[in-house]
């Protein structure tokens, strides 16, 4: 029958809060999504705690999330499964069903916080493993050229449309209320996009992903603000590519009459 055990990393940080979730869904043998890194002491509660596994599943392929697969695939023989396999691994694709310890998981592709970013819908259950594309607490890095933030709001927009009932972050508590937290994580997307067009439209001279990050997230902590401006420079490329903003030398401006490369 269904259940779903949370095995968690050692590896807490500012970006993984309390540390990668490894989770096991099912039973003999079970799924594991995200061995997280590879600690022999945390993979070894992973085995302790799942029995024996069929499948091992990569959101994606950050050091926190997948290293530790090679270790437990050699202790348990599973397979590693993942949309970008490297070597050893399989290629799962967007609409696949892995079945294993009665539980049916969908393979949706959700590429936007990484290109090859996979979430889990085990559908009958509504439970939905989102890796790093919903955090269960915070908001998740979008990082260019691997983050690509109009990927990730059609992510968004696509998990929603599941209708989950639950959500399984890769970090951060278990989301109970999962259609209100992933309208607040497209609400808040969409706020930060009207902040960086405002802020530009307060000043004629073209700006810096960092200049900009330092005046919206001001408070943050400031070893926050590096990734941040990285999200800032996401949100640009797809307002730039939206034709809404132009770009030289990575300062960035308003297109139309504000922008200053216009005469
Ligand atoms: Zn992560």
């Amino acid at each position: 029958m269904g259940r779903v055990l949370r095995i968690l990393a050692p590896n807490p940080g500012p970006f993984t809060l309390e540390g990668t979730n490894t989770w096991i869904v099912g039973a003999d043998p079970a799924i594991v999504i995200d061995p997280g890194p590879s600690e022999p002491q945390h993979l070894e509660a992973v085995i302790d705690a799942a029995g024996s596994v069929g499948a091992i599943l990569l959101t994606h392929h950050h050091l926190d999330h997948a290293p530790g697969a090679a270790w437990l695939a050699a202790h348990t023989g599973a397979p590693v499964l993942a949309a970008r396999p490297e070597l050893g691994e399989r290629e799962v694709v967007d609409g696949a069903v892995i079945e294993a310890g009665g539980v049916s998981l969908h393979v949706v592709a959700t590429p936007g916080h990484a290109p090859d970013h996979l979430a889990f819908l085990a559908e009958h259950e509504g439970w939905l493993f989102t890796g790093d594309t919903v955090l269960g607490r915070g908001t998740s890095v979008v990082d260019p050229p691997e983050g690509d933030m109009a990927a990730y709001l059609r992510s968004l927009e696509a998990l929603r449309e599941l209708r989950p009932r639950r959500l399984y972050p890769g970090h951060g508590p278990v989301v109970e209320r999962a259609p209100e937290w992933l309208a607040e994580y497209l609400e808040h997307r969409r706020m930060r996009e009207r902040q960086v067009v405002d802020a530009l439209g307060r000043t004629k001279e073209p700006r810096s992903p960092a200049e900009l990050a330092s005046e919206i997230y001001a408070g943050y902590p400031d070893e926050l603000l590096p990734a941040a401006a990285r999200t800032v420079l996401a949100h640009l490329q797809k307002l730039q590519d939206e034709g809404i903003v132009t770009e030289d030398h990575q300062r960035f401006a308003l297109a139309g009459p504000r922008g200053s490369n216009t005469t």
